[in-house]
């Protein structure tokens, strides 16, 4: 069954439940939010009855609450130790993070595996690693998911060898899984124009039985510049056809399909004002590009 949902947002009153609502509004059958702003470690006691409650609609909905995922926020990173108490506070956070999506209910914890800043690759590396063993616990239902990063600055990630590495290096590496991001993987070097030959490469390093999620966004530039700007589906260099390729491919059947591309502005001005999800997650069930998202999105939110 195709799994497919994007980004929503997650707020402190309606919490599980009001992400719940925002994804049924887009006609998707699985979602991805941060536990509160993505940029910032604030977050707020969860509600018991609203988690509840979000079970319910997930559940009148056909949702599987195990196809939910979390997303770390992404100032997180395990890969520079250069300031102690900062290292520790993000290995701190993760634990208390893997204890909320327990609590949620979810299964899957995207994370970025981080940058290195003034180190280098290896000791990211190797601080990444480390970190993950204070991590991770042997009993934990909860898997954390290595997103495939554009190599964007000193990140780490944007080659499978080093998320094999990592994997190879903790102590239990059950407990890990990857996210595919497409616009990352084009952005790392990776060509999405064949996808199979992808898989193939992934399977040999890593295993496909490992893949927990995939970011299914388009990508603003062209491979291997190590950009990272995300763009809609069919509007971006990897193309709608080569999207559909990747999202319908029968070898990753199971495995949630998440979209972060970006807002549609308004007419007049550039800020990013409506969620295009609705309309992506039509295109992409009918397999038919829609050169009108932009009017379509702003007359439906304008109206
Ligand atoms: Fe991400
Ligand atoms: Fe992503
Ligand atoms: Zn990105």
């Amino acid at each position: 069954m195709l799994l497919i949902g994007s980004h929503v947002s997650f707020n402190s009153k309606e919490q599980l439940l009001g992400s719940v609502k925002e994804a049924i509004s887009y006609g998707a059958n699985t979602f991805m939010f941060y536990t509160g702003a993505p940029q910032n470690t604030k977050r707020c006691k969860l509600d018991y009855d609203l988690t509840l409650e979000a079970r319910n609609l997930l559940y009148e909905n056909n949702v599987d609450l195990n196809n939910i995922i979390v997303h770390a926020p992404y100032i997180i990173n395990l890969a520079n130790n250069e300031d102690e108490s900062k290292y520790k506070f993000a290995i701190d956070f993760l634990k208390d993070e893997i204890k909320r999506v327990y609590a949620l209910g979810a299964e899957k914890l995207v994370l970025h595996p981080g940058s290195y800043v003034n180190l280098n690759l290896d000791v990211g590396l190797n601080n990444i690693i480390n970190a993950l063993n204070e991590v991770l616990t042997p009993n934990q239902a909860v898997k954390i998911c290595l997103e495939t990063m554009a190599g964007k600055g000193t990140e780490t990630c944007f080659k499978l060898e080093h998320i094999k590495r990592i994997i190879d290096g903790v102590k239990y590496p059950d407990k890990l899984m990857v996210c595919l991001d497409t616009c990352h993987l084009n952005d790392a070097g990776y060509d999405m124009k064949d996808f199979d030959k992808f898989l193939e490469e992934f399977d040999n390093i890593i295993g496909i039985d490992k893949i927990g999620c995939v970011h299914v966004n388009d990508s603003k530039n062209a491979i291997k510049t190590h950009k990272d700007r995300h763009e809609n589906v069919g509007y971006g260099t990897i193309g709608f056809d080569n999207m559909l390729k990747i999202i319908y491919n029968d070898r990753l059947n199971d495995v949630p399909k998440i979209l972060e591309t970006p807002y549609i502005s308004k007419e007049s001005g550039n800020d990013r004002s409506y969620p295009p999800y609705k309309f992506e997650i039509e295109m992409i069930k009918n397999k038919k590009f829609n050169k009108n998202l932009h009017n379509d999105v702003r007359s439906y939110y304008e109206k």
